[in-house]
């Protein structure tokens, strides 16, 4: 039996990641502005004409996805009920009301993803959800807590100044509002702003281009009457292979006529192994606080040492976990032992050769085991390994993508790294070779590592007329996430700087949302004016905030380009992976619990208006 070898796969994962490199960075994707605004609008609500406000309100949320709903619901609970919603989109849902492509789906299980699910009572019906009941949740959330009563949908907050005279803020919108605020929260998502391939010649297809965020139904059949009916005699083409991709490619497989699928780097697939909720079997955990438990069991499943022993969960994110965990216990008896040795002589590849390194690549020989079981072509199998390090990407979770490439209609255009060459009015180019087709699918992802406040739109103007793009030049700062110094009365519901980050955003956000709350309420009912972070409580936030050394030497060094490395360039100052060192998630959580609880909001001052 031939022995594997560590040195062969290190230098794979290297060449591949060389070949993928490019100068330009973040700066080869392109935004859905200027020649390309028509393909950011909203094909799924009609714009409603209205006055603009000038009236006032006691919370605006900008934002009406998971951040913003689940604040404006803790408002409610906690008695404040004067809050105003303001969403780019047609209605709630953020990522869930943009992202509608077919066979979209929650990757975390609905028990733990889905906000709120004890407070309004709603069972979901499978352990993966599809999109279009994730969207119908989110309106759920909007009607149980009475927050459609004030919210301005199609609605772009455009600034936010602190007018410190009144101690209030103003809130400016593209529809020409210009209300006022005593608290503002900003809920706006990590991955919102949809990104284009900056191809050569994009601009000159003649044929309908979409990107996956914003999916054209009326082009592509209805799903209500017939899944994507109209393609079945269209020659399609989709850019991208990552998570969107994943999900939408077994349903246009078997829709169109032919189904062209340019890939750059494919992606890990993992199993899904989605099911049906059973009624029965959820009426017997769903006892009081049971959410709750399941989202500690999950938090702690995930990322604690020293685990629970029951795995409320127990999927591919956990069985993952697990594998990092024991990474030590991995056997390397399969491995070329003489081969091992002269590798770990090169210093920079004795850094890698940690139990993490070992479990990886035992982990992607049964990722690339999976691609042959599943895959016909050998050649088309071959091409669908991913060859980089596990944690370098999103992980993705489908049981009929790999099977997608035996159907007929189906080919892989692998483009060996260097991403499509050119877009021409009839089609897509890759070495050479034009590709005609009716219709091109943008998968290509969303804006990352630029400045928030940039991916945001606005930039607010808080005391003294400083911006909010000015104090975090050198990243994000704050406490928790959540507060920022010279900005009082304003919050972000986000992870980023917060303690922690996981699989499960859906939690970060949970928790955000009720500290949040919890200050704002304390603030109302104690006829509190202004809430402010002093300088001091962000500045120790801050010092114990920052990626670990060695994870971004791993990053910036040995990763495949990708939205985690900023493109492989440097991960710069907005990058996501800063996290508080708290020793596992559930402590971040219940560090926020206990400091909301305590009432006493350790770093912030709360001000009243004769003070
Ligand atoms: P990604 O950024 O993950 O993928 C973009 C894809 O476009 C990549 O395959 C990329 O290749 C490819 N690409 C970019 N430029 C070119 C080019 N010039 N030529 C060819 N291909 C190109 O975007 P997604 O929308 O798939 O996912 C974004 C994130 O959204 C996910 O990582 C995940 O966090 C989230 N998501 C979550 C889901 C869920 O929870 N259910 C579902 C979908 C998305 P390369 O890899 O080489 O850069």
């Amino acid at each position: 039996m031939s022995r594997h070898k560590v040195s062969e796969h290190i230098a794979k994962n290297a060449a591949e990641r060389a070949k993928r490199l490019r100068p330009d960075g973040i700066g080869q994707y392109l935004n859905l502005s200027g020649e390309f605004a028509h393909m950011n609008a909203d094909p799924f609500t009609d714009r409603i004409e209205r006055e603009p406000y000038r009236d006032h309100v006691t919370v605006a949320v900008i934002g009406g996805g998971f951040a913003g709903l689940m604040a404006g619901a803790r408002l409610k609970e906690s008695g404040v009920c004067d809050v105003r919603i303001v969403d780019t989109g047609g209605d709630f849902g953020g990522t869930w009301y943009w992202n509608r492509y077919p066979g979209v789906q929650c990757d975390v299980a609905s028990m733990v993803y889905l906000p709120l699910l004890e407070e309004t009572g709603y069972v979901p019906t499978e352990w993966y959800v599809h999109g279009p009941e994730i969207l119908e949740h989110c309106q759920r959330i909007g009607k149980h807590y009475e927050l459609y009563e004030n919210a301005l949908f199609h609605t772009r907050a455009t600034g936010l100044d602190w007018d410190e005279s009144a101690q209030l803020w103003t809130v400016r919108t593209d529809r020409g509002d210009e209300f006022t605020a005593q608290f503002v929260i900003m809920g706006l998502g990590h991955l919102s702003v949809p990104k284009l391939p900056g191809i050569p010649g994009i601009e000159t297809f003649a044929g309908p281009a979409f990107h996956t965020s914003r999916w054209d139904y009326a082009y592509t059949g209805d799903p209500v009457g017939g899944p994507l009916g109209n393609l079945r005699d269209k020659r399609v083409a989709i850019i991208g292979t990552g998570a969107s991709a994943v999900q939408c490619i077994p349903h246009l497989a078997t829709a169109c006529q032919e189904l062209f699928v340019f890939q750059r780097t494919p992606s890990v697939i993992e199993v899904r192994n989605n099911r049906p909720i059973d009624p029965e079997w959820f009426a017997q955990i769903a006892n009081p606080g049971w959410q709750q438990r399941w989202l500690d069991n999950y938090a702690a499943t995930m990322t604690s040492a020293e685990p629970p022993a029951e795995d409320l969960v127990n999927d591919s994110w956990t069985a993952m976990a697990k594998m990092w965990r024991d990474a030590g216990e991995v056997s390397k008896s399969d491995l070329d032992q003489a081969d091992l040795e002269e590798t770990a002589k090169d210093p920079r590849a004795a850094e890698l050769l940690q139990p993490w390194f070992f479990a990886d690549m035992a982990k992607m020989g049964r990722i690339h085991a999976r691609v042959e079981e599943s895959v016909k072509d050998r050649r088309t199998a071959e091409l669908l390994k991913p060859r980089y390090y596990l944690a370098c990407k999103r992980l993705t979770f489908h049981d009929e993508y790999l099977g997608a490439f035996n159907e007929p209609t189906v080919r892989l255009v692998d483009t060996d790294g260097k991403g499509v060459e050119r877009i021409t009015p009839r089609g897509v180019v890759v070495d050479g070779t034009e590709y005609e087709v009716d219709c091109i699918v943008y998968a290509s992802g969303f804006e990352v590592g630029t400045a928030p406040t940039r991916r945001a739109g606005f930039d607010p103007v808080g005391r003294d007329g400083r911006r909010l793009s000015e104090h975090w030049t050198n990243g994000m700062r704050t406490m928790h996430g959540l507060h920022v110094h010279g900005f009082p009365n304003a919050f972000h519901v986000q992870s980023i700087t917060g303690g922690t980050r996981f699989s499960n955003l859906s939690h970060n956000l949970s928790e955000a949302a009720k500290t949040v709350a919890a200050v704002i309420a304390h603030a109302v009912t104690t006829g509190v004016a202004v809430v402010e972070l002093t300088q001091q409580a962000e500045d120790s936030w801050m010092s114990n905030v920052g990626i670990n050394p060695d994870w971004r030497t791993f990053l910036g060094a040995d990763c495949t380009p990708g939205y985690s490395n900023n493109e492989g360039t440097d991960l710069g100052p907005h990058s996501l992976w800063d996290a508080h060192e708290f020793p596992d998630g559930l402590g971040f959580f219940q560090h926020l619990q206990e400091w909301r609880g305590s009432g006493e909001f350790d770093g912030l001052e709360f001000h009243r208006s004769d003070s």
